[in-house]
């Protein structure tokens, strides 16, 4: 740790404490150098939840508009978009807080309110996100266990597990609906009866990015209850069903006191104008997003049914993607082999060593001709 020749230690020591004890996201393979290696072939990419069947044409044709003024500032307001949004959700538009993705909000959320002394709650096997957040804003994380918790069969969140974890020093919630990686999703009755038992004091940050997916009749948005618990946000994203990934768009939706504090720490330019003006486009195209999700159910059920033919657990999913346990747990270096297998047969898929599920694999549900690719190439690696 010489300071002639410093090393990342030297520089991790003198950052804020709860910066010190973080280590970057992990975004799985490296996409770029595996598109690169298999340049001019047919790649099966399942491993970041992107949508196989791309945005609206309106939303394409709109980001073309906006080139020729790409010289000014997009406007910081993101009037337009908040006004489609807040006649989308049925709220006012100073509910709505715009995000360079959500990622970005759930950050800031634990900026703004969480910190030093503070805890910060979240659920085993929740997205990767929160604990960083936490940490990146000084906060102490508390980790509820989740459902049914024998590691091998991780279930969903365990709504009163989350609810007894939270003591006088928790400023902070965040549980997403579906959960990402597990896929799991819970009721709208057992969210009233968690939200009932949460102090007003408590920020609940419910993240919703595979919302518009679900079909499960007993789930409904948290949106629902926004107008009653003004401590509720809900997160959504441009980036899953809306196709918007790359154009990084998300949203959040709360009582409009809660949002003007976060409008304060807010970049001033933090969504460019190619994603605002898609992003408005893609919520006015009903009909691609009702195609979109009726693909994705359709996909969702066989991909599941195939990979249930083949032997392999998997575990129930109201979102684009399905958490598949490869092997048993502790013969993680099994499933690693396979993973490495499906990359030189051209075949992205998650791993989930991050999550402690390095026994599982998580599968963006693909179109039918990426599906039927998994399926064979996984074949031959499993034979
Ligand atoms: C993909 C995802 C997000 C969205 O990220 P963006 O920054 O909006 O692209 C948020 N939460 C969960 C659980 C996700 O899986």
């Amino acid at each position: 740790m010489s300071s002639t020749h410093p090393d990342e230690s030297f520089f991790s020591s003198l950052a804020q404490p709860g910066i010190q004890r973080l280590r970057a996201y992990d975004p799985g393979h490296d996409l770029v150098a595996f598109r690169r290696r298999f340049e001019g072939r047919f790649l099966v990419e399942l491993g970041s939840n992107e949508n196989p069947y791309g945005p609206s044409a309106k939303a394409k044709e709109a980001v073309l508009g906006t080139i020729h003024d790409s010289f000014r500032y997009p406007d910081p307001l993101g009037g337009d978009l908040k006004r489609a949004l807040a006649a989308k959700h049925g709220v006012e538009a100073a509910s709505i807080l715009l995000g360079n993705g959500s990622h970005e909000l759930l950050m800031q959320f634990a900026q703004v309110f969480a910190g030093p002394g503070a805890d910060v709650v979240a659920s085993k096997y929740g997205f990767a996100v929160y604990a960083i957040a936490a940490q990146a804003a000084g906060a102490t994380l508390h980790v509820a266990p989740c459902n049914a918790d024998d590691h091998a069969m991780p279930r969903g969140h365990d709504l009163d597990a989350i609810a007894v974890t939270i003591t006088p020093t928790t400023r902070l919630v965040y549980i997403a609906n579906p959960n990402n990686p597990t896929g799991t999703w819970f009721g709208a009755d057992a969210f009233a009866a968690f939200m009932a038992k949460v102090p007003a004091d408590v920020l609940v940050v419910v993240d919703e990015a595979y919302a518009e997916f679900v079909d499960a009749p007993e789930w409904a948005s948290a949106l629902s209850l926004i107008q009653t618990h003004p401590n509720l946000v809900v997160t959504r994203t441009f980036s899953k069903a809306y196709a918007l990934a790359g154009l990084r768009v998300g949203y959040a939706i709360a009582h409009p006191g809660l949002i003007a504090v976060m409008e304060r720490v807010r970049e001033s330019f933090n969504v460019n104008s190619a994603g605002l003006a898609a992003a408005e486009a893609a919520l006015g195209d009903d009909e691609h997003l009702r195609w979109v999700v009726a693909r994705n159910a359709e996909q969702r059920a066989s991909l599941a049914e195939a990979l249930r033919a083949r032997g392999l657990m998997v575990f129930p999913s109201q979102t684009s993607f399905l958490l598949v346990k490869f092997a048993e747990p502790g013969d993680e270096a099994r499933v690693a082999r396979i993973d490495a297998a499906l990359i030189d047969a051209g075949v992205v898929l998650r791993p989930m060593g991050g999550y402690g599920l390095g026994h599982c694999l998580r599968i963006t549900v693909g179109n039918a001709d990426e599906n039927r690719r998994l399926l064979a190439e996984l074949d031959k690696v499993l034979a």
